[in-house]
């Protein structure tokens, strides 16, 4: 393993991994089985990780900012999740029974977001999704959803649509055109999904007061990912709430990603109560998960007491115990100190950031709240999908920044959110600062 990196590049070799690049190409469409992950400079192939770091199968130690998409919030190999694992391996790795684990798990989230009083679990956020929209459409009777442009849910037909819309594709701001996520996308699939502009409140609401009669949801992420970790504005998610509330049409907060973002969640830090949640990545503690949870009369929707469920949900591995186990372990560790220590570092890293950037004068700026963040090749920040939406110039700097980044020991992606785990200190912040510091050849847009 290389020693402790210290902030200047080093000329790394990749010969284990370029390797293992070449034989995935006879086996994999692209060479891998994530179409999300980053190819550039070249695919990275990890072996194992500890704490805040992973070390890759060239023996390179690097920070991971990337923490699997997010989702490693207590970075890599976390004791109390080792043991909980470890335990359940020994006890059984699957049943047709229920465990008492789900329900502790299931009790830990009710206990902890007001807006949910009861759960479903899944294996994944595309799933819970999924769920959440079918759960919305047998409560409402309406086939539409409306969701916000350039967010991604996962891969559920109707969630994808606009998640990547293009500057050339995507329409006039008074009414964004729903774009295909893959041709062959049923254009029935298109017309029941009304894209909103993002943090565009009047073009917004004449969208929502047009299609109201027709729409079982909105589907909202209250920090968008991939539309630039934009939190949603205040004014824009009280219309959204007090329309969906007038027509009958159910609020879905998708936090599979910004459920990261405070103790009781992001809906409570955002002051809304949502009908319907989806969460995912950190309470599986780094093992597949999905959940749907929300108002219990909404919930009941999946019921199979007394009659046929209004929707069915079932899944050979949902609740498994070892997903219910590391989930458990990961989020009871996630105490209310837990997340002020990441609020402050993430502050102090945005804040480093933005110094630095200027101390450069580099044309970056920074997105995102607590543990997440987002660099924009841009100098203000981006208030929307389409003002976070990088040139092809924007976009080269960004990767020329992850490429010299990783040469120096920190995996920072270009193309998703740079998250922090728990195990992370001012020191892991002010090496990433140093690095920064040390790049000398961005070719600025
Ligand atoms: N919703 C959001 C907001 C997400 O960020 C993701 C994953 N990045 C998903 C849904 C899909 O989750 P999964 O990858 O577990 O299917």
């Amino acid at each position: 393993m290389s020693p402790p990196e210290n902030a200047t590049a080093t000329t790394r070799s990749h010969a284990e991994s370029a390797r293992l690049a070449t034989r995935a190409r006879r086996v994999f469409p692209d060479g891998t089985t994530r179409a999300t992950l980053q190819r550039q400079p070249h695919l990275l192939y990890a072996q194992s990780g500890a704490g805040p770091y992973l070390v890759d199968v060239d023996g390179h130690r690097y920070l991971d900012l990337n923490n699997n998409f997010t989702t490693l919030i207590h970075g890599h190999c976390f004791p109390p999740i080792v043991a909980a694992l470890t335990r359940a391996i020994h006890t059984g790795t699957c049943f047709a029974h229920p465990t008492c684990l789900e329900i502790d798990l299931a009790e830990l989230i009710v206990t902890r977001v007001p807006s949910v009083d009861a759960v479903r679990f899944v294996n994944t956020g595309t799933e819970a999704v999924m769920f959440a929209i079918k759960a919305a459409r047998a409560f409402t009777g309406r086939p539409k959803i409306a969701k916000l442009e350039g967010a991604y849910h996962g891969s559920y037909d109707w969630a994808e649509v606009s998640e990547a819309a293009t500057s050339g594709n995507w329409g006039d701001i008074e009414r964004p055109q729903s774009t295909p996520p893959y041709s062959g996308t049923p254009r029935t699939v298109l017309d029941d999904v009304v894209v909103l502009p993002f943090n565009n409140v009047s073009h917004a609401r004449a969208l929502l007061e047009e299609q109201a009669s027709e729409l079982a949801c909105v589907l909202i992420d209250l920090m968008p990912g991939r539309a630039g970790l934009v939190p949603i504005e205040t004014d824009y998610l009280r219309m959204v709430r007090d329309l969906t509330q007038r027509h009958g049409i159910l609020l879905v907060d998708d936090e599979v990603l910004n459920f990261r973002q405070a103790y009781e969640g992001a809906a409570h830090r955002f002051g809304v109560q949502p009908d319907l949640m989806t969460f995912g990545k950190i309470i599986g503690g780094g093992l597949p998960i999905g959940a749907i949870g929300g108002a219990r009369h909404v919930m009941e929707v999946f019921s199979a007491l007394d009659t046929a469920p209004a929707v069915p949900q079932g899944g050979t591995f949902s609740a498994n115990p070892l997903s219910m186990s590391a989930g458990l372990a990961c989020m009871q560790a996630l105490t209310r100190d837990a997340f002020t220590h990441l609020e402050s570092l993430g502050d102090y890293t945005r804040a480093g950031l933005r110094e630095l950037f200027e101390s450069k004068g580099w044309p970056f700026t920074v997105t995102g709240q607590a543990s997440l963040l987002r660099v924009h090749a841009r100098p203000t920040p981006p208030r929307s999908y389409r003002e976070a939406y990088a040139t092809p110039a924007e976009r080269a700097v960004l990767a020329s920044l992850s490429a010299q980044l990783l040469e120096r020991g920190f995996i920072a992606p270009t193309s998703a959110s740079w998250s922090l785990s728990t195990p992370m200190t001012r020191t892991h912040i002010d090496d990433l600062l140093a690095a920064c510091a040390d790049i000398k050849d961005l070719s600025l847009p």
